[in-house]
């Protein structure tokens, strides 16, 4: 493993406010440690960085020293994008801070922060920003590539929502990018990814939510999975944008109003959101009960916030993790027959088959509007490989690949860069298709030496 001179680490000590760590160091490893367990590399360096000035002094030392750099969150992207080997990585999880101007409707949001951050902070007065469903999720990372969640029907995907932001380029600056200001770099950030700089400060436009939402699963058995997913195609179509309606195929955790025999067995379950008026709550959401015969249903008001976490405990890091994913269009028979056949040979109890509904809001913006271009999205599948022990590598990831495949005729060609494994590149170009082109010329603007290729990289 490459090391720091040990003059160049004492001058990179004494400069950075937040904490310098070497390997061997105290907090080394769990530093480095991120969401996804099959990442396992070993910086050189790691900055943990608290402040704008840090992320200069990195960005600068790591360029006159030739060093990889990586950029870290909340750790969570599947293809482990935070960390790189024998480089320096920039981590920025101890700036967390989130202020909210409620008169305004806005949020200044640090990117350390991860969206349970963001949504307690906005959710003190009743506002929030669409963000992703797992309340661990970094929102720098998130943001970066699209963004989407519960609220997106409505209000759009986050990167909609970004106002503007603080970025520090490749050759040290801090610059800001908005409408008004680098407007180039303010297009290119929503959906480009980590491609442009370290950003070191996002603002958000707010909504009224909550605090107390109607949320809830609706649990139906796997045998019942063809006709429930017809009438959720159908139900969709015409659904308001203040419902949110996303499927789940796995083996059912112990859940408490689950019957004890439906433990551990393949089921299908509706993750049903409703932002409106809790009164109007069960009549707008019944309808979805007689999709099939329920295994079982826990429903009701709760807050926000609350339901934001309700996906964590499956969702924890430390695990194995191998995804997949496709756009859709519409849910075809033909995927909803590789739906079907692959959430019957789950290969571990942990491996799941999510569909997100994304259509709505996100829909109306055209697709040249962001570098994030899917606007006719109304669906994206993602196949979560999910296990715990090397030796089910192999099969894990071989039943997500097969199903990949088998669905690929029925998905549209393009790809969410969110979703994206370390061995996807070739799908970068369809992740951005004609916007790719206008993003390669900012990227030669404000990076051409390509010192920021940790990600789903935009050449210059
Ligand atoms: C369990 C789970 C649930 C998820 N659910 C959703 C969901 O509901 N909706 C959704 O849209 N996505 C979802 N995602 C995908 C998620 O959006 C990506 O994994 C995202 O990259 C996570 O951001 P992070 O900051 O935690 O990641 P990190 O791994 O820390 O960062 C990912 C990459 O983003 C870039 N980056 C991060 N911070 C910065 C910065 N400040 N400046 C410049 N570049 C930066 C870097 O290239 C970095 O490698 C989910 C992921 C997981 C693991």
């Amino acid at each position: 493993m490459k090391t720091l001179a040990r003059k160049s680490a004492g001058h990179l000590k004494d400069k950075i406010s937040g904490q310098v760590i070497l390997p061997g160091e105290g907090g080394y490893d769990d530093a480095r440690r991120i969401w996804n367990a099959m990442i396992d590399r070993r910086p050189a360096v790691i900055v943990r960085c608290a402040g704008a000035e840090d992320v200069q002094y990195s960005v600068a030392f790591a360029r006159d020293h030739g060093l990889e750099i990586s950029i870290r969150g909340a750790g969570h992207n599947i293809a482990g994008n935070a960390v790189c080997d024998n480089g320096l990585m920039i981590d920025l999880s101890g700036m967390k801070a989130v202020r909210v101007d409620a008169d305004k409707a806005r949020a200044l949001v640090q990117p350390g922060a991860t969206l349970n951050d963001v949504d307690r902070a906005t959710q003190a007065h009743g506002l929030a920003t669409p963000v992703g469903i797992n309340s661990t999720t970094g929102i720098a990372g998130l943001t970066l590539g699209g963004g989407f969640g519960w609220l997106t029907r409505q209000y759009g995907l986050t990167v909609d929502n970004l106002v503007s932001a603080e970025i520090v380029t490749a050759d040290g600056a801090l610059i800001g990018a908005s409408e008004e200001d680098n407007a180039d770099l303010y297009w290119a950030i929503r959906g480009g990814g980590g491609n442009f700089g370290v950003v070191t400060r996002f603002e958000f436009r707010l909504h009224p939510v909550g605090p107390e939402v109607t949320a809830g699963l609706m649990v139906f058995p796997f045998d019942q999975a063809r006709e429930v997913l017809r009438a959720y195609r159908e139900f969709v179509m015409s659904a308001p944008e203040d419902i949110n309606v996303w499927v789940v195929l796995r083996k059912a955790p112990p859940l408490a109003f689950l019957p004890a025999e439906v433990h551990g067995r393949e089921i299908l379950a509706l993750a049903v959101f409703f932002s409106g008026d809790p009164q109007t709550a069960q009549r707008r959401v019944e309808p979805l009960r007689s999709f099939g015969k329920l295994h079982g249903a826990h429903v009701g008001v709760q807050p926000y916030v609350n339901w934001q976490q309700a996906f964590d405990p499956l969702l924890t890091p430390g695990a194995r993790n191998y995804w997949k994913s496709h756009n859709f269009i519409e849910l075809s028979e033909g995927a909803l027959d590789a739906i079907i056949e692959f959430g019957g040979k789950l290969p571990t109890a942990q491996c799941e088959i999510f569909l997100g509904l994304i259509s709505g809001a996100a829909n109306r913006i055209p697709p040249d509007a962001t570098a994030y271009r899917h606007r006719d999205t109304k669906f994206v599948l993602n196949v979560h490989g999910r296990w715990d022990h090397p030796v089910d590598d192999k099969r894990c990831m071989a039943w997500a690949r097969e199903f990949f495949q088998a669905s690929t005729p029925y998905a549209s060609a393009g790809a969410y860069v969110n979703f994206m494994t370390a061995d996807e590149g070739d799908r970068i170009a369809a992740a951005y298709g004609s916007n790719y082109p206008r993003l390669a010329r900012i990227k030669r603007k404000y990076d051409p030496g390509n010192l920021f290729h940790m990600n789903q990289n935009i050449q210059p």
